[in-house]
């Protein structure tokens, strides 16, 4: 599914091959997604909505590939404990700080691999733009609240993001 879906992208300077080895051991699940979300890592699997990503610009689709990419190998590397104790966290500056920092570092995570895998920049202003402080600040206001203390525990996290998707 997901290396046809790379087939599919239209980016001629873009390396498939490479693009789609990232992918090779992951669980990647094409999935109806509700709202304005592209896609979802969640510890064992990753979700994407084929038919929303279609028809997106193909940098926005390979960069929205690599940043779910991202938040799915910190998974893997710090666990599901690891990241249930942080969204556990009832303080709410630590949590969005938590938020923030991983949000970002799965948009650099995906300009820097963008740029090994097309050889174009991706710009800053494609990005989330959360090292701006404006749009930190909305981030922090508008999307950071979804997620607070929605989720104590794996039962809890995994009902909430089943609210967000239906398997196709
Ligand atoms: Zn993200």
């Amino acid at each position: 599914m997901i290396n046809s879906f790379i087939d599919s992208i239209k980016l001629d300077t873009l390396d498939k091959n490479s693009f789609k080895k990232l992918f090779e051991n992951k669980n990647i699940i094409d999935g109806s997604i509700v709202a304005d979300i592209k896609g979802i890592a969640m510890f064992d699997k990753i979700i994407i909505d084929v038919d929303q990503l279609s028809d997106l610009n193909p940098r926005i689709q390979v960069f929205c590939l690599l940043h779910e990419l991202c938040h799915s190998l910190r998974f893997d590397k710090l666990g599901a404990d690891h990241y249930l104790k942080m969204l556990a966290n009832e303080n709410f500056d630590e949590f969005a700080y938590m938020v923030i920092y991983e949000e970002l570092l799965a948009d650099r995570f995906a300009s820097f691999m963008f740029y090994r895998l097309t050889n174009m920049t991706y710009r800053w202003d494609e990005t989330q733009k959360l090292s701006h402080p404006y749009y930190r600040n909305q981030y922090v206001k508008n999307m950071v609240p979804l997620l607070f203390k929605k989720i104590k525990n794996r039962k809890a996290y995994e009902k909430f993001w089943a609210k967000f998707y239906e398997e196709k």
